[in-house]
């Protein structure tokens, strides 16, 4: 008996430890960050490292939490989860796509490509930050309809299997590029990670709002190989949220705000 009260204390103890990082937020946001933080599927270690971060600036996070809170009530879609778990509906078609032709600062790779507004304004404005610094960001990827999606991922599967197929593509409806916020930049293969482009784009995208998706050794967290070509615009406070507070993980940070009550 005396073992099992001991055994008990020390589990329980053991939880409070677990989210003692988050005692200092201002009660409402610790009720709802513990709460979602509950929901995300992540493993203990890396839950840990982010409750230790907030905890060492709850001050921090509680001012950048509001503001992320803020964007998904002005645009709802923008923070949406779309993965391997939560699905688009076939007819979901984002109702601000623009073409990205025209004279802007960064290249296309064909032409009637299209991007969600705030995404093109944000891609304008760091491909000028970028050619500023002698880099070119070429575009050669952007928004899919569920039948486009459809029609990728079914060549993937005759070309490479269905197995192969899944770690490099995503179903149809559950695709980033349906949402009309992800970009492909360069050639959409390893090597664009080293080039000065790739380089650029993973020191600076968080700057403005983008994100890597699939970062490489994630797969097991993310459900895709690493894909160092593939930003998806989340908003700069989301993206500092991101990077300050969430390990630089886009789907940790995705599923914890899509966890929290509406
Ligand atoms: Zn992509």
């Amino acid at each position: 008996m005396l073992s099992l009260i001991f055994v008990l204390g020390a589990a329980s103890s053991c939880a409070a430890q677990k989210n003692k990082g988050l005692s200092a937020l201002p009660p409402d946001i610790r009720a709802q960050a513990e709460s979602a933080l509950s929901s995300v599927h992540i493993g203990d270690a890396d839950r840990g490292r982010i409750v230790e971060a907030i905890g060492n600036d709850p001050s921090g996070f509680a001012l950048l939490f509001r503001e992320v809170r803020d964007v998904m009530k002005k645009d709802p879609d923008l923070l949406r989860r779309v993965d391997k778990s939560v699905a688009l509906p076939a007819n979901f078609v984002p109702a601000d796509l623009v073409v990205l032709d025209g004279a802007f600062p960064y290249v296309v790779s064909k032409k009637g490509m299209l991007l969600r507004a705030p995404a093109r304004d944000a891609l304008v404005r760091m491909a000028e930050a970028a050619k500023k610094e002698g880099r070119t960001l070429v575009v050669s990827s952007t928004y899919r309809s569920y039948d486009y999606q459809k029609t990728v991922f079914e060549r993937n599967v005759r070309e490479m299997g269905k197995a192969e197929a899944e770690r490099v593509s995503a179903q149809p409806g559950m695709s980033q590029h349906q949402l009309g916020t992800a970009v492909d930049f360069g050639s959409i293969t390893d090597e664009f990670g080293d080039t000065a482009a790739g380089r650029w784009l993973s020191a600076n995208a968080g700057k403005f709002g983008f994100s890597l998706s699939f970062p490489k050794d994630m797969e097991a967290v993310t459900g895709y190989r690493w894909e160092s070509w593939h930003y998806r615009y989340i908003s700069p406070p989301a993206a500092e949220m991101q990077a300050r507070f969430f390990l630089g993980i886009q789907q940790y940070l995705i599923e914890f705000l899509a966890a929290l009550p509406h």
